[in-house]
C-alpha cells in the first residue's frame, strides 16, 4: 500500500472542496472497498477524505409518501430501517443477502453503491484489463468469463456489477443524490452507471459526492428480491433478481423487474415488463416474459448457463409473488 494523508470531513462542501482540488484524492466511508484496492495497489488515492461521519446517516420519510436515505446509513441499519422493512422488503432481503453481518455494519450506502466490479482479472494486476489500466485489454474475453454479464458488454469489457443493494433500488426506481463542485444534482439509478470507458464505473465527475438516495412512494405491489449464487451466503450473485407484481383479475396489472449478476448495472427488465402488461398471471406468462428478455442476451461461452438461471429464477419469483395475491 502507498501511503496516503488521511482527513476527516465536517461538511459535505469541505469534502467535496478537498477531492474536487486534488487529483490523487478520494472519498472513503466504510473502506470495505477501497481499502482491499489499496492493499492491492489497483487504488492509489494519496489523499483519503472521510465522509462516513458527514451529517448524512439518517433514512427520512419525505412528502410524497418516498424515503431519503443518506450516504452514510449502513447497510445493516438500512436493511432494518422499519420503514424499509415495511415498504421496501426486497431492499432489506438485498441488504441482508450482502458481504456479512460485520461487512454489512461498515458499508455504506454511498460506498455500496461505488463498489467495483469482482471480475477476477481486475483484482490481478499481473492481467490485462481495461478497467485497471485503460488499453491494456480485456483478459475475461477469451478467459475465465463465469461472472460476466451477458447484457450490454462491450468488446472493451464484460464486467458485472456486484452490488445487491443498487438492484433493489433499481427496481424502486431510486435517484442517486449527488454533490459536486458546480452544484448539487440527481441521477436516476438507471442513469448511474456507465460501460463506454471500461475505467469509469459511473457518469460521476471526480470530487462529486453521493450524498443520499431518494426513493419514490412505493407502487403497493408485493416485491421480493431472490439471489442465485454458489453457496447460499458470503458469496456475490451469479444472478439475480428483484421484481413486484399486482394481479388483478387473474391478470398482471402492474410489474417491475430489475436483474442483478448480469450487466455492468442494475439490468431493468423492460422487454419482460413489457411482454407481461394485462397478460395471464400464469408460469407460461413469465417464461414468455423471460425469452423476451434473453431474445436481447448475448453471453459468452463460459457464462451462457446464465440464460438457463435468469430465466428460472424469473419465473420462479414472478410465480411466488402472483401466487401470494
Ligand atoms: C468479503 C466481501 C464480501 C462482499 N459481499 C457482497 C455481496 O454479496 N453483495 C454486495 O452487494 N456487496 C458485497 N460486498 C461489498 C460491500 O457491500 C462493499 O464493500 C461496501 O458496500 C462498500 O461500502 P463502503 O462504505 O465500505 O465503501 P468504501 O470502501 O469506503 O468506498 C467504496 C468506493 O466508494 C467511494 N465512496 C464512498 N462513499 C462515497 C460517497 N458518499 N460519495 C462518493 N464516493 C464515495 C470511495 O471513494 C470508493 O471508491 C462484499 C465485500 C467484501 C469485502
Ligand atoms: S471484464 Fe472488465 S474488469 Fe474484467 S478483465 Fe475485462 S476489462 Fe477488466
Amino acid at each position: 500500500m502507498i501511503p496516503f494523508a488521511y482527513s476527516r470531513a465536517d461538511t459535505t462542501a469541505d469534502a467535496v472542496r478537498a477531492v474536487s482540488a486534488d487529483p490523487d484524492a478520494a472519498f472513503i466511508a466504510g473502506g470495505t472497498n477501497l481499502v482491499d484496492h489499496m492493499r492491492l495497489e489497483i487504488a492509489t488515492p494519496r489523499t483519503l477524505v472521510d465522509v462516513s461521519r458527514l451529517p448524512l446517516g439518517d433514512v427520512i420519510d419525505t412528502a410524497d409518501g418516498g424515503v431519503a436515505i443518506g450516504a452514510s446509513v449502513r447497510n445493516s441499519d438500512l436493511a432494518e430501517h422499519p420503514a424499509v422493512r415495511s415498504r421496501y422488503p426486497a431492499l432489506s432481503t438485498a441488504l441482508l443477502s450482502g458481504a456479512s453481518g460485520q461487512l454489512r455494519n461498515l458499508a455504506t450506502t454511498g460506498g455500496n453503491l461505488l463498489q467495483r466490479t469482482r471480475c477476477p482479472y481486475f483484482h490481478d494486476p499481473t492481467t490485462p484489463c481495461n478497467k485497471r489500466e485503460p488499453g491494456t485489454g480485456c483478459s475475461a474475453l477469451g478467459g475465465y468469463a463465469r461472472d460476466a454479464a451477458i447484457f450490454a458488454a462491450t468488446p472493451d469489457c464484460v464486467a458485472t456489477h456486484p452490488s445487491d443493494m443498487a438492484v433493489a433500488l433499481a427496481l424502486y426506481g431510486g435517484v442517486v443524490q449527488v454533490l459536486g463542485a458546480a452544484g448539487d444534482r440527481e441521477i436516476p439509478l438507471n442513469e448511474f452507471y456507465a460501460n463506454e470507458d471500461p475505467s469509469h464505473d459511473t457518469v460521476l465527475a471526480h470530487g462529486e459526492l453521493i450524498t443520499g438516495v431518494r426513493l419514490p412512494p412505493p407502487t403497493g405491489a408485493p416485491s421480493t428480491y431472490r439471489k442465485v449464487r454458489d453457496r447460499e451466503s458470503y458469496a456475490f450473485a451469479l444472478v439475480s433478481v428483484a421484481a413486484s407484481l399486482r394481479v388483478d383479475g387473474g391478470h398482471v396489472a402492474d410489474v417491475r423487474i430489475a436483474c442483478g449478476g448480469v450487466a455492468h448495472k442494475p439490468w431493468r427488465a423492460a422487454r419482460a415488463e413489457e411482454a407481461l402488461r394485462g397478460a395471464p398471471a400464469s408460469a407460461a406468462s413469465y417464461e414468455a416474459a423471460a425469452d423476451a428478455e434473453l431474445a436481447a442476451a448475448d453471453p459468452l461461452p463460459g457464462n451462457e448457463f446464465k440464460r438457463r438461471l435468469l430465466r428460472g429464477t424469473l419465473t420462479a419469483v414472478l410465480s411466488e409473488l402472483s401466487e401470494e395475491q
